[in-house]
């Protein structure tokens, strides 16, 4: 008699070349990408990717928890690789420009938030918009 040994399955899907140029494309871009920017990246490094393949993968990297999507600012939904620490972002509303900061005061803010409303607070997503220093030169002119 056969003794039928349950094959294991690796849990997690293995990265295709695609997959690994897509996590390369925003690990090196170190920054906010949308879908069309990553797109425009990749395709330099490989001629057969398509926009269906980038949205199909940015869906399977959220639900693996590598990526985080970000809706901020009209709309616009961007990408980044998700990280440890914790920051916010400013938005320019011409370029779409998405600049990072981090402020001790936001942090002294939910604590005051939280001792005042008895609500504990799990998470803080702070989205500014305006226009950066480029755009706000431009628009003087
Ligand atoms: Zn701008
Ligand atoms: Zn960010």
């Amino acid at each position: 008699m056969k003794i039928n040994r349950n094959e294991q399955r690796p849990a997690v899907h293995p990265l295709t070349a695609q997959r690994r140029l897509l996590l390369d494309v925003m690990q090196r871009a170190g920054m906010h990408l949308d879908a069309k920017e990553l797109y425009r990246r990749a395709s330099e490094g490989s001629t057969n990717i398509s926009l269906a393949t980038v949205y199909r993968n940015l869906r399977l990297f959220r639900e693996q928890g590598l990526i985080e999507e970000k809706h901020l600012g009209q709309m616009r939904c961007y990408y980044e690789i998700r990280r440890g620490a914790e920051h916010q972002h400013l938005v320019c509303r011409a370029c779409g420009q998405v600049i990072e900061f981090e402020s001790p005061l936001i942090r002294e803010l939910v604590a005051e938030v939280q001792r005042t409303n008895s609500f504990c607070v799990t998470r803080v997503e702070l989205c500014l918009e305006g226009y950066c220093n480029k755009c706000n030169e431009i628009g003087k002119e």
